[in-house]
């Protein structure tokens, strides 16, 4: 979606995410007089939680936005401030092994969570367990989907229900390490995956009530995102408006204020 000066892309093709010169895509020649800034879209949902805080949850201190969709990722915001690494990838928490011996993943390793819990992962599991009782209602569609698997969980499809207990598990495996690693005060579960709603949200508390410290457990607050719409679009315009406000002077050489001027080079925050 293109604004006046402001692109703003929630994501890309999948079929485009390979092998792409971003430097040619934005080149200076086509956005002579436009900032490019370009964030990973789990920091980019991240800055939208801390910004907007749709659900009311008086965020503060460590916000982990746990994106669980076709991907599995995670931005860390810290009092306001997101954390993204050397390249801007700090939290890949999807690519995080939680079976050294499991399948191999397109990162190199093995056993990656987003491999056990991404809503792909979720969809197949169903197709692979569905013919396990002829009397699951997910037997009478050829194609499923994730809303299509948690609506009939929620009606009480047993199968259905499987589907959703094993995928809240590696859900909360994945917030197991994400309590590890950064200690958050808030977790939020985002993306496709929170369809699961309520249900899932309990399996995956009791199942990393198991599995961390008590005190670190009392001190978490584990939350399914509310945020209607695109919270990544909401995040890129976050995102510009956050780094254009941290270095005011950038404004200056846009067209926004009519002076002719020159674009920078494309910044990876
Ligand atoms: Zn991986």
């Amino acid at each position: 979606m293109r604004e006046k000066e402001i692109l703003l892309i929630s994501e890309l093709d999948n079929k485009a995410r390979r092998n792409i010169s971003l430097n040619s895509l934005f080149s200076r020649e086509k956005f002579e007089n436009i900032p490019i800034i370009i964030s990973h879209d789990a920091n980019a949902g991240a800055l939208a939680d801390w910004w907007f805080d749709i659900e009311k949850i008086d965020l503060k201190g460590v916000v982990v936005h746990f994106l669980v969709g076709e991907g599995v990722g995670a931005g860390v915001i810290n009092n306001g401030v997101v954390f993204t690494g050397s390249c801007g990838v700090a939290a890949e928490i999807g690519h995080v092994s939680i079976d050294h011996e499991g399948p191999l993943c397109v990162c190199g390793n093995n056993g990656c969570l987003e491999m056990y819990c991404s809503s792909l992962a979720f969809i197949r599991y169903a197709e692979e367990h569905r013919r396990t009782n002829k009397n699951s209602k997910l037997n009478n569609e050829i194609r499923l989907s994730a809303d299509l698997i948690f609506s009939l969980a929620k009606e009480g499809d047993e199968i259905a229900m499987e589907c959703v207990k094993n995928a809240a598990y590696f859900i909360a495996l994945g917030c197991v390490n994400i309590i590890n690693c950064y200690n958050p005060d808030t977790i939020i579960i985002c993306n496709e995956m929170a369809k699961g709603g309520a249900m899932l949200l309990e399996i995956v508390k009791e199942n990393v009530k198991k599995r961390v410290l008590s005190t670190l457990y009392e001190k978490v607050d584990i939350v399914i995102s509310s945020f209607k719409g695109d919270d990544i679009l909401f995040g890129a315009a976050a995102v510009a408006i956050d780094y254009c406000l941290k270095r005011p002077n950038i404004l200056k050489k846009t067209t926004i204020f009519g002076e002719k001027s020159y674009a920078k080079n494309i910044e990876a925050i």
